[in-house]
């Protein structure tokens, strides 16, 4: 059988419940561990405001992967990174200990039941297109930062090493 061609895929990280920092932390460990893929860059953490949510700030962050997943196998294995987090669904948008969304999977256009990406929602959320930009520039405009530039977000400074 051939091998699936590499993929750069772009995943964002989110959480506001529990110890939020050490929830995406770890996550971004178990993506990095994920079979079939490797890790190419991590963005900071930021705290965020909930949008259409409610609860404590959101710590968010976003991952460049590269990986020979398929987009739908991908979903499943960060699904169940979310399950293992303890998410639970009681309503819509509900506080979350870990929400992981696929911003991008190569030039993938992809419309099926249960995966649309490029993800709908992303280009007017701040607290995924800056820490996108921190990542991959190439990617976001200055144009599309400006126009989510309404929406506060903070920098979480990096942990030093004897922390
Ligand atoms: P959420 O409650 O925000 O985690 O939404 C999860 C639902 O969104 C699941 O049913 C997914 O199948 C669906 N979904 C559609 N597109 C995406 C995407 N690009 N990334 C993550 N989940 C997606």
């Amino acid at each position: 059988m051939q091998a699936r061609p590499e993929v750069l895929a772009y995943v964002a990280l989110g959480g506001n419940l529990g110890d939020a920092q050490v929830v995406v932390r770890q996550a971004m460990d178990q993506i990095a561990a994920l079979a079939q893929t490797r890790m190419v860059a991590k963005s900071s953490l930021y705290l965020s405001a909930p949008v259409d949510s409610s609860g404590p700030d959101y710590v968010n962050a976003v991952v460049e992967i590269s990986t020979t997943l398929s987009a739908p196998e991908l979903l499943l294995h960060l699904q169940e990174l979310e399950n293992r987090a303890g998410r639970e669904r009681p309503y819509l948008n509900a506080p979350r200990t870990l929400d992981l969304d696929l911003l991008l999977f190569g030039q993938a256009n992809i419309t099926s039941q249960c995966l649309t990406v490029p993800h709908p929602r992303m280009w007017q959320r701040a607290f995924v297109l800056v820490p996108l930009a921190e990542i991959a520039p190439h990617l976001v405009s200055d144009a599309q930062i400006s126009a989510v530039s309404g929406q506060t977000l903070r920098r979480i400074p990096a942990q030093s090493p004897s922390n």
